[in-house]
């Protein structure tokens, strides 16, 4: 039997975040994070930067190093509330704008005030993104079935309780994979509401067992995993990804297949 609940160094947990409309806290945020070792994901509307000059851009890309810039559409509309070819265009200009600031693909998205349905789901899709996250706190540490419907643990007024739980379950062989903490940087209003996730960030730091990652190299990682291609006898594996995938065979052993090997057990 072959489990995937392996990421990379064969941890058992990883902790991500995401932060929406690219607000100028951003930037004592981000410094926290730097501080802390964590990383996360900013989700950013283009209508806001539509005549950034050159000097502006190397500032964004400066201020943003080291984390992920995603999508937030171009003017923070109700993506259900719109015509499908205004989502695509909320959805397509905004990772255009975003792509010649940031010069790198931008494929994540977070849907602004949550606003989703199947129809808007495909419409993204078809629009190049690879994932989405919602609002809706889901209050437990799992990946997402449909990452582009990705429901984060909680936000970060409630995260106390569940960083807590999280990190006494860090041994535990039952799942809780992915503590996904989000929210706006807009939020953190006076000294005590950054002292308050300065104190998350401290508790959740350091820690050998937890991979601290931005929302797409948890995509991307699980996706390798899910390319593998392994044989009937489980004794052989390919991995045709570009990073190195971990899995674990029998509840005993945590096999690394590099990029590009075939990993034949004897
Ligand atoms: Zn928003």
């Amino acid at each position: 039997m072959i489990q995937f609940h392996v990421y990379p160094q064969g941890k058992r947990r990883a902790v991500t975040f995401g932060y929406d409309d690219g607000h100028q806290n951003d930037e004592r945020l981000i410094a926290l994070f730097r501080k802390y070792g964590m990383k996360g994901t900013f989700f950013l509307n283009g209508g806001n930067y539509l005549h950034c000059t050159d000097e502006e851009a190397e500032a964004l890309r400066g201020l943003y190093k080291g984390q992920e810039v995603a999508c937030h559409t171009l003017l923070h509309g109700w993506c259900a509330r719109m015509p499908m070819q205004s989502v695509v265009t909320e959805v397509f200009e905004d990772r255009k704008i975003l792509e010649a600031i940031f010069k790198t693909p931008v494929t994540g998205l977070s849907y602004p005030s949550g606003s989703y349905n199947e129809e808007v789901l495909r419409a993204v899709r078809a629009c190049g993104i690879l994932y989405s996250r919602t609002t809706c706190s889901a209050g437990r540490c799992v990946l997402p079935d449909d990452f582009l419907a990705w429901h984060p643990a909680c936000h970060h007024a409630n995260a106390l309780p569940v960083c807590e739980k999280f990190l006494q379950g860090i041994d535990s062989e039952w799942e809780q994979p992915l503590l996904y903490i989000w929210g706006h940087s807009h939020e953190f209003r006076e000294e005590r509401d950054w002292e308050k996730i300065e104190e998350i960030l401290r508790m959740l730091s350091g820690n050998e067992k937890i991979w601290y990652a931005t929302n797409l190299e948890i995509y991307n990682y699980t996706e390798a995993q899910k390319r593998l291609q392994i044989s009937a006898d489980e004794r052989m594996f390919y991995n045709p990804s570009a990073i190195p995938v971990w899995v674990e065979k029998n509840k005993q052993t945590v096999l690394e297949i590099l990029p590009g090997q075939t990993l034949t057990l004897e």
